[in-house]
């Protein structure tokens, strides 16, 4: 009989562990600093892509300029080399223009190759921030999976150690069970086995006496140290 109250105590253990489990769940805490982490990382991404849109738009403003730079040389040099005649003075003025238009170019395609570095570095730095946040997501959903596979464990083990209880509680005398569950609800004890003297709920020796009353078969024996059941005769009413 004592055993079947240790089996429904193994079972309020479970219980009250897999309840601890649920509202403990260290995965929901995890789970916000990851989606905290996300949100983070894509707003750094959003900035480095925005970053490389404007270098986009530059370099293509850059193209622009210098290939309107050539135009306008190709015109100077129509006039320069064509077929109308210009005075010396004139022509003069043409080939300055030209020169300056030619520096103008060669600045304007040496920002153009600062850009390019820029772009495949900014490129670079875009695509690692996308694959930190591709890991982010799935270790995100897989924490959230092993969370709620926890979680259903834990219910089912509930409903299982519930269900035992059950079971057991119904092969024990009513007296004896009202005795136990007060114990439990009360004192947070229950029942325990005695084991060469020794109390297995609060691991003391207990007295002479106690041992005795096992021994004499006695109706109700409690451990002298805790208050636990050790002992319980069936036939005594
Ligand atoms: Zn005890």
């Amino acid at each position: 009989m004592i055993n079947l109250l240790i089996e429904i105590q193994k079972n309020m253990g479970i219980i009250k562990k897999n309840k601890k489990d649920i509202k403990e769940d260290s995965n929901v805490s995890l789970l916000k600093e990851m989606k905290k982490e996300f949100e983070a990382e894509k707003l750094n991404y959003k900035n480095i892509d925005n970053k490389f849109k404007k270098i986009e738009e530059d370099m293509k403003e850059l193209e622009e300029k210098i290939s309107k730079l050539k135009g306008d040389i190709k015109i100077d040099e129509n006039k320069l080399y064509g077929d109308m005649k210009y005075d010396l003075k004139f022509m003069e003025t043409l080939e300055k223009s030209i020169k300056l238009k030619e520096n103008d170019i060669k600045k304007l395609e040496e920002d153009s190759l600062n850009l390019m570095y820029e772009e495949e570095n900014t490129s670079k730095e875009r695509s690692k921030s996308r694959k930190k946040l591709m890991d982010l997501k799935e270790k995100f959903y897989n924490c959230k999976e092993s969370s709620s596979e926890n979680r259903v464990r834990a219910k089912e083990n509930i409903v299982k150690a519930e269900g035992n209880i059950k079971k057991f509680e119904q092969r024990i005398p009513k007296e004896l069970l009202d005795e136990f569950n007060e114990l439990c609800s009360v004192k947070g004890t229950g029942a325990a086995v005695i084991s060469k003297g020794v109390c297995s709920g609060c691991k003391m020796k207990v007295s002479a006496v106690t041992v005795d009353d096992i021994k004499k078969n006695k109706h109700i024996v409690y451990c002298d140290n805790c208050g636990r059941i050790v002992h319980y005769n069936h036939s005594i009413e």
